[in-house]
């Protein structure tokens, strides 16, 4: 994605009270963080954050962390946390490479990746979330009955992930071509991405993984 640079936004994430910095120091005390043991559900490349804003609003018992590498969208997020402050709801800005230096084998409940990166080449292959790479970082923080789900609208990519999972050793629970016109539409939170791309009548791919 291309962005332009927001004028101040790092600013704005070191000193806010809803982006956790030094987030390596967490690891395995999550629970603290959230006062509660609560599951935590996190979303990897949340963008401006509005899916997992509405989750958090609509599921106090439920811990959020949206993740996502750039400033300038991260920064859309927190202006809507500014005045939601929501308990739940707390947002790291890191590349999610690292995703097992901050959350300890079963901290995590169920990931979310909405319309990720589809990095087209090859090469970049290593790079997609849902690459078997990927799924091998997930597989160290995901608690045993967690899953993994994804969104997108890209087909390549869709193709790509439906391949990986088997792949990684996990299993898809559920595949769906055309999310908007399946049995699964019901309690479906949509995403920036997911509005504009279902707008211009794309369809929506959705799958469900879980580990093997
Ligand atoms: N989930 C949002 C945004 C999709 S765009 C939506 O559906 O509307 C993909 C987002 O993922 C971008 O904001 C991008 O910066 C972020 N992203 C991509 N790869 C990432 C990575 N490796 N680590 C963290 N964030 C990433």
């Amino acid at each position: 994605m291309r962005l332009r640079n927001v004028r101040g936004s790092r600013e704005t994430i070191a000193t806010n009270e809803f982006v956790i910095k030094n987030e390596t120091e967490y690891r395995g005390t999550w629970k603290d963080v959230f006062g509660n043991d609560h599951p935590v559900h996190i979303e990897i490349g949340m963008g401006k954050g509005q899916f997992i804003t509405t989750l958090a609003q609509q599921n106090p018992d439920i811990n959020y962390i949206g993740i996502e590498k750039y400033s300038s969208v991260l920064v859309r997020a927190i202006e809507k946390q500014e005045e939601l402050r929501l308990p739940n709801l707390y947002f790291i800005r890191m590349e999610a490479e690292y995703i097992a230096d901050v959350f300890a084998k079963g901290e995590v409940a169920r990931i979310y990746l909405n319309f990720s990166d589809p990095w087209p080449k090859d090469r970049h292959a290593k790079r997609r979330l849902t690459s078997k790479e990927f799924f091998t970082r997930y597989d160290q923080i995901l608690q045993s009955d967690g899953v993994v789900i994804f969104k997108t609208d890209n087909r390549e990519l869709f193709d790509f992930s439906v391949e990986q999972v088997p792949e990684a050793g996990w299993r898809l629970v559920n595949v769906t071509y055309d999310l908007h016109h399946s049995e699964y539409i019901e309690g479906n939170v949509m995403t920036e991405y997911e509005m504009k791309f279902a707008a211009e009548g794309k369809p929506i791919h959705r799958l469900v993984a879980e580990r093997g």
